[in-house]
C-alpha cells in the first residue's frame, strides 16, 4: 500500500478524540495548533472540495478541505476548521501523500484554533462511515519529515526511470552522486520537490543527456556574444558561457554569481575558480548539478515553494520564462511522482556544507592561506612562511635556547661570586 502520511507534523497533540461528545457524535479528532500551521494530505488521492468553495460555506466547519483517498487508501480524508486563504489545492487537484495542501484555522463553529481531521470508508464521505483517524493513523509518516526508508532512496534504476531511460544504466550509476548531493544543496527533501525538480531538469537535458548546450551556432546562439543581459563583455563569452549543466546555466553574469556561490559552500578554494574554467561545469556533473542548485535556490528562490504548492505552470515559468514544452514537463512530473521517495537522496555520508566551512577554516588556520603558511609567524631557512605548528616548533626550540643561555649565565654568576 502507498505511504500515509500525518495531516500534520507528529508534535502536534490530539486534543480530542474521536466518538461521542457532549450527546453528540464527534466524527473526527482534533489536533490543537495555532492558526496557519501546515496541513498535509495524507495520502494519495484527488480533491472534492477545496479552495474553489467560498469561505465560510461549510456548515459547522466553515471552510474545508475534502480529499477523495479512496484508490490509493479507501478513504476520504477531511480538514475541518481550515484557513480558507491558506488552502492550496482545488477541486480536481491531484495529491500525493504527504503534500502541503494548506494551513490550519479557526473558521466556523470552534472554541479555538484547531484543526478538525475526519477519514471516511467506503464509497467515501457520501455514503460511507466516518472511521476513528486515530487507530488509521497509526505508524503514519510525519509530513515534516520525508526521508525515503533505509535502502529505498535515489539510485541508478529510479534515476534512470525519473528521466526516461535516456541513457545508459552506468551512466545514470556515473551521474548519481553529483544529483544527490545538488538536490540536498537544493534542499530537495520532500516527494513533490523532488518530483518537480526531476521533471524540471529532466526537461532541460533531456533526461540529462545534454550537460552542454548543443552549439551550431544558431542564429540565437550568435546572439550570446555581447549581450549585455548576460554579462558577456569579452570576445568569445558567448560560446564561453554557453548553456551548462542540466538546467544550462548561462553567461558571463551567472557563471560569476555560480562560482562565487560555490566558493562560499566550500566547493572551490578561489571565488573565480568557476568563470576561470567554465568547461568544469559542462564536464565534472558534480558542478552540473550544483549550477542547477544554485539557480533553484539563487537565482530563482521561489522555486521550492512553488514546488510545495504544486504549481506546474509557476515552475516552469521560473526556468523558462514562458512554458515551452509544458506537455513533456507534465508528463514528466506524472512519472516522477509516482516513483514517491525513490526520488530523495538517502542519508548523507558527505559533510554538510557547514562543516565543510568549518573544516577548512581549521585547515586555514593551521596552515596559512592556501596552505603557504603565515607570513606573520616568520620563515623557515628556505624563505617559506611558517604554518602554526612549524611556529611553535620554533618557539620550543627558542625557548630551549633562552633557558640554556639563562643556565649558562647562572653558571658564570657562581664562578664570579665564588672568585
Ligand atoms: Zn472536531
Amino acid at each position: 500500500m502507498a505511504a500515509i502520511y500525518r495531516p500534520l507534523a507528529s508534535n502536534v497533540p490530539v486534543s480530542s478524540g474521536f466518538g461521542p461528545r457532549g450527546g453528540q457524535q464527534h466524527n473526527g479528532i482534533d489536533f490543537a495548533c495555532p492558526v496557519g500551521t501546515p496541513i498535509y494530505a495524507v495520502a494519495d488521492g484527488v480533491v472534492v472540495e477545496g479552495a474553489e468553495r467560498e469561505q465560510g460555506s461549510v456548515s459547522g466547519f466553515g471552510s474545508w478541505i475534502w480529499i477523495d483517498c479512496q484508490s490509493s487508501a479507501r478513504v476520504d480524508a477531511v480538514y475541518g476548521h481550515v484557513r480558507h486563504p491558506g488552502i492550496r489545492v482545488r477541486r480536481g487537484d491531484r495529491v500525493v501523500a504527504g503534500q502541503l495542501i494548506g494551513e490550519s484555522g479557526n473558521e466556523g463553529q470552534t472554541t479555538g484554533p484547531h484543526l478538525h481531521f475526519e477519514v471516511w470508508g467506503p464509497p467515501g464521505r457520501r455514503g460511507g462511515r466516518a472511521l476513528d483517524p486515530a487507530p488509521w493513523l497509526l505508524g503514519a509518516l510525519d509530513p515534516t519529515e520525508q526521508e525515503p526508508e533505509p535502502g529505498e532512496g535515489l539510485t541508478a534504476e529510479s534515476l534512470s526511470e525519473a528521466m526516461g531511460g535516456s541513457l545508459s544504466l552506468a551512466r545514470y550509476r556515473e551521474l548519481l552522486p553529483g544529483m544527490a548531493n545538488a538536490m540536498r544543496e537544493a534542499k530537495i527533501d520532500t516527494v513533490l520537490r523532488a518530483a518537480h525538480w526531476h521533471a524540471q531538469l529532466g526537461h532541460e537535458s533531456v533526461g540529462l543527456r545534454h550537460m552542454s548546450e548543443i552549439w551550431g551556432p544558431t542564429p540565437s546562439q550568435r546572439g550570446y556574444e555581447g549581450r549585455a543581459d548576460l554579462g558577456n563583455n569579452r570576445p568569445g563569452d558567448g560560446y564561453r558561457f554557453r548553456g551548462s549543466g542540466p538546467i544550462q546555466l548561462t553567461g558571463r553574469a551567472n557563471f560569476t554569481r555560480f562560482s562565487r556561490w560555490c566558493f562560499d559552500q566550500g566547493y572551490t578554494k578561489k571565488a573565480n575558480e568557476i568563470v576561470d574554467d567554465p568547461d568544469r561545469v559542462r564536464d565534472d556533473p558534480k558542478f552540473g548539478f550544483l549550477a542547477a542548485s544554485w539557480y533553484w535556490t539563487v537565482a530563482r528562490p521561489q522555486l521550492n515553494s512553488l514546488a510545495d504548492a504544486d504549481d506546474l505552470n509557476g515552475v516552469t515559468r521560473a526556468i523558462n520564462g514562458g512554458l515551452n514544452g509544458i506537455n513533456d514537463r507534465r508528463a514528466r512530473l506524472a512519472r516522477c511522482r509516482r516513483l514517491g521517495t525513490r526520488l530523495l537522496p538517502g542519508e548523507e555520508d558527505e559533510l554538510t556544507p557547514e562543516e565543510r566551512r568549518l573544516l577548512r577554516e581549521v585547515h586555514t588556520q593551521l596552515l596559512g592561506p592556501n596552505s603557504r603558511g603565515w607570513p606573520q609567524l616568520g620563515q623557515n631557512p628556505q624563505g617559506q612562511n611558517l604554518t602554526v605548528v612549524d611556529a611553535i616548533a620554533a618557539l620550543r626550540n627558542d625557548v630551549n635556547a633562552l633557558n640554556a643561555r639563562i643556565d649558562e649565565l647562572e653558571k658564570l654568576e657562581k664562578q664570579q661570586r665564588k672568585a
